[in-house]
């Protein structure tokens, strides 16, 4: 096959990939509602979704909890050169990493604001429902 040089921004955004743990989180995401597993026994909020609890270490005994969908910019960088072609029209864009009221860290993207003028460490923010299709919504953070 030949490569061409055809725009590569045609190229499609990527997708995630998703195993059958962190499947509710994509459906509740649909729904635009934010969830992250939470202990049953200990109560703590944990990101990201695993077999056991890494407060307690308990198996496999928590439940997707619905949290408010805010939060807090912990850190986060601006990306002006896409890591992915898909991404070409999105630069430059904001990689970041929240914290959510309830504690737990996630990796996200912060939008509907001037990246390079508006973003501060430590800004509220609140939770942004992006359906980038049929079957996708990501979640992204605005702020509040
Ligand atoms: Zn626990």
């Amino acid at each position: 096959m030949t490569e061409s040089n055809a725009n590569v921004s045609l190229k499609p955004e990527p997708r995630p990939e998703v195993p059958d743990l962190t499947m509710p989180f994509w459906e509740a995401a649909k729904r635009h509602e934010l969830v992250v597993p939470r202990c049953t026994p200990c109560n703590a909020f944990f990101w990201y979704p695993r077999e056991a609890c890494p407060t307690c270490l308990r198996s496999d005994s928590w439940d997707w909890a619905t949290v408010s969908g805010n939060a807090r910019l912990h850190t986060f960088t601006i990306v002006r050169q896409p890591l992915h072609p898909g991404f070409q029209e999105e630069v430059p864009y904001a990689f970041a990493v929240v914290q959510l009221d309830e504690g737990v860290r996630m990796m996200s993207n912060i939008v509907d604001c001037d990246v390079i003028e508006d973003i501060q460490i430590d800004m509220k923010l609140e939770v942004k429902f992006d359906d980038i299709s049929d079957e996708w919504t990501l979640v992204k953070f605005k702020p509040a």
